[in-house]
């Protein structure tokens, strides 16, 4: 029960990655308040799985790119639970294209709904954490925003531009105890990459020093250990979580 009694807002949550995080804290004894946009039966089909055996989770519907709604959803998150001690920003979205072929509506949805939407939350639980004097903030950032990816300029800008805001806010927040930190999954497989051809995917694995693609557990692991205390002495990293893909 790492995260006992602590409240986590997890954006994006409805499926993928950070259903997976909501999973992994309320398993580990945390109340989670997650996020979706276009999925309402499915979020509520989580916070039903959540819930079921005697967990704390509610589903909000909140577009993550979005100020006024982060601020709507933390009043409402501290309404609900009182105080808010984890932010996962994970809600991302991909729109690649070579750059010659991509529009200024493909680089700025990207951006908003995948970068933006990490000082939109930020500034919204803020107020909360400084008075608490403690908090955990995860990005959900990406190999790709690391090292760049071909057809992916707007993705891998929007994911590399989430390690500088968070270098930035940890810098900027340590003294308060608040910690930010990012992690970069890398090929990471979920029911969206059982839908490629099998030996695409098994190529990709083949390249990967583990040899095989990561799950949302391995994320989701990653991530209970960045909200707990067990790493109270950890912020302003990137934490690789890709099988080797990347060693810098
Ligand atoms: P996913 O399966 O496509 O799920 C994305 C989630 O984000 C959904 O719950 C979706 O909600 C939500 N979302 C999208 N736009 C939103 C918005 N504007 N406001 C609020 N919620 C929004 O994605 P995933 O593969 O789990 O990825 C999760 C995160 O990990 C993303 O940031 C992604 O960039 C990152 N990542 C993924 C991989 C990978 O291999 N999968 C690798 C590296 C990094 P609705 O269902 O309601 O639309």
């Amino acid at each position: 029960m790492l995260l006992e009694g602590k409240i986590a807002i997890v954006t994006g949550a409805s499926r993928g990655i950070g259903k997976e995080i909501a999973k992994s804290f309320i398993a580990q004894g945390a109340t989670v308040a997650f996020t979706y946009i276009s999925s309402p039966e499915e979020a509520k089909a989580v916070e039903e799985e959540l819930t079921a055996k005697g967990g704390t989770a509610r589903g909000f519907w909140s577009d993550a790119a979005k100020f006024d709604d982060a601020e709507n959803l933390v009043k409402s998150v501290l309404q609900a639970f009182g105080t808010i001690d984890v932010l996962v920003n994970n809600a991302g979205i991909t729109d690649d294209t070579l750059l010659m072929r991509m529009s200024e509506d493909q680089w700025d949805r990207v951006v908003d709904v995948n970068l933006k939407s990490c000082f939109n939350l930020t500034k919204a639980v803020l107020r909360t954490m400084l008075k608490a004097r403690s908090g955990s903030i995860i990005n959900i950032s990406s190999v790709v925003g690391v090292q760049g990816n071909a057809g992916q300029a707007n993705y891998s800008a929007s994911k590399a531009g989430i390690l500088g805001f968070t270098k930035s806010v940890a810098l900027e927040l340590g003294s308060r105890s608040i910690r930010c930190n990012a992690i970069a999954p890398g090929f990471i497989e979920t029911e969206m990459t059982e839908k490629l051809d099998p030996a695409t995917v098994q190529g990709w694995r083949d390249t990967i020093p583990l040899k095989r693609g990561g799950t949302p557990e391995d994320v989701a692991n990653a991530c209970v250990f960045l909200a707990s205390d067990m790493s109270s002495y950890v912020t302003g990293q990137t934490l690789n979580v890709c099988g080797g893909m990347i060693t810098a």
